[in-house]
């Protein structure tokens, strides 16, 4: 099926109702693409692309990628997935089979149509990493049965049908390998660390440090992140990846809980909880490649980004007290 012109195409992007889909909709629709969204809601609500339904670019599918899928698109994001340790080691079945399933019939799909692919891998895939900074040649350091595994394995597996496809049936991949991201339209009740803290300390609740706080993470802004995923989408067809993305600068978990009481101004106290199994000790991305490949690099630095991000969490926040109040008293 040819474009439905050489700059309007028409685009699938699976996951589009999460955090980062539901913000690359809105970039991909200001640039005058058509929109299918395809979203089980698994972990994400309507809210996120509630502001899109008026436009007739934008069509929403409520669909599960484990399930195979017929549409005709000039291109594909693959972003289905839950994303938080929460959301995806709730069913962690579900998760290892939307990684799996759900690429094979979205790559089945991009084979069809001869379409482009991108995938949302993650940095997870390096497990926890015993060389630092992590390059792409870093084969990675994942247990296969621990709690964590459901993900990263199945991320793992999904770079490995990826690579497959494209060796065998000669579809045109981008694996991209997206590390810790943050923004308005996270989950509230996600469970990432970005979100907790500032959702936290906006309730004046403690926050909640795993461990001592001293492991470490890397953390991209949202707008950052997306600039990194177009470039890579629309990049020479020898640009593959595997790529990494996200931002250098390293924070210990303590320093980020210390850096959110600052900008919120809240007098929330630090509480330690305990670790959960296989938690990654340290984690920052050399993004060499994507500077030299991409011309990309992240510029919103954390404390910015953070005053982005805390206004949003201040509204939905206030919508759920208006909410409580407007409910009938039984
Ligand atoms: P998110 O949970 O907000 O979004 C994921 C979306 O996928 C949700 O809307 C969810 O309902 C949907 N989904 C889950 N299973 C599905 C299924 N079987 N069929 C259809 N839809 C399904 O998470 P996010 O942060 O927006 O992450 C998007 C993608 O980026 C994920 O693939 C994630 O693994 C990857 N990623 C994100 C980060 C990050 O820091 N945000 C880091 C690494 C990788
Ligand atoms: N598939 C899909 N949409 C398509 C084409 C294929 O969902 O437009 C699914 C189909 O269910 C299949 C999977 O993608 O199971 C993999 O497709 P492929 O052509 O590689 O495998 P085959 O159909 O030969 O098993
Ligand atoms: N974390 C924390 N308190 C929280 C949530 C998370 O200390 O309330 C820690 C978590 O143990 C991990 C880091 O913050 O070391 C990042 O966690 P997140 O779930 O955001 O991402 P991931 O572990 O997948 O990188």
């Amino acid at each position: 099926m040819p474009p439905i012109s050489e700059s309007r195409k028409r685009i699938l992007v699976t996951g589009g109702a999460g955090f980062l889909g539901s913000h690359l909709i809105d970039r991909l629709l200001a640039q005058g693409h058509e929109v299918i969204c395809v979203d089980n809601l698994f972990s994400s609500t309507k809210r996120n692309i509630d502001h899109l339904h008026a436009n007739p670019r934008f069509e929403f599918m409520r669909h599960d990628v484990c399930f195979p899928l017929y549409v005709e698109v000039d291109e594909i994001y693959n972003l289905a997935c839950p994303a938080s340790p929460i959301h995806y080691q709730h069913d962690p079945i579900q998760t290892l089979k939307t990684s799996v399933h759900g690429a094979i019939n979205m790559l089945g799909l991009a084979k069809r149509l001869k379409c482009k692919i991108l995938q949302a891998s993650t940095s997870e895939v390096y497990g926890d990493p015993t060389i630092h900074p992590q390059v792409e040649e870093y084969w990675g350091n994942v247990n296969p049965i621990g709690p964590r595994a459901c993900y990263d394995e199945g991320k793992r597996a999904a770079e490995t049908l990826f690579f497959d496809y494209h060796r065998q049936q000669g579809v045109p991949i981008k694996v991209m390998r997206i590390f810790n991201t943050y923004g308005p339209r996270m989950h509230r009740q996600d469970g990432r660390v970005v979100s907790n803290f500032i959702v936290q300390a906006l309730l004046g609740e403690p926050i909640t440090i795993y461990g001592d706080g001293s492991q470490t993470r890397s953390f991209c802004y949202v707008d950052d992140l997306l600039d990194g995923m177009m470039r890579l989408m629309a990049s020479p067809a020898e640009v593959i990846g595997p790529i990494n993305i996200g931002n250098t600068r390293e924070f210990a978990i303590l320093d980020l809980a210390r850096l959110v009481i600052e900008i919120t101004g809240s007098r929330s106290q630090i509480v330690s909880k305990p670790l959960p199994g296989d938690d990654p000790r340290q984690r920052q991305p050399d993004i060499t490649k994507a500077r030299e490949t991409l011309g990309w690099e992240p510029k919103v630095p954390l404390r910015e980004g953070l005053q982005k991000t805390i206004p949003y969490f201040r509204d939905i926040l206030a919508d759920e007290v208006l909410a409580s109040k407007e409910q009938p008293a039984l």
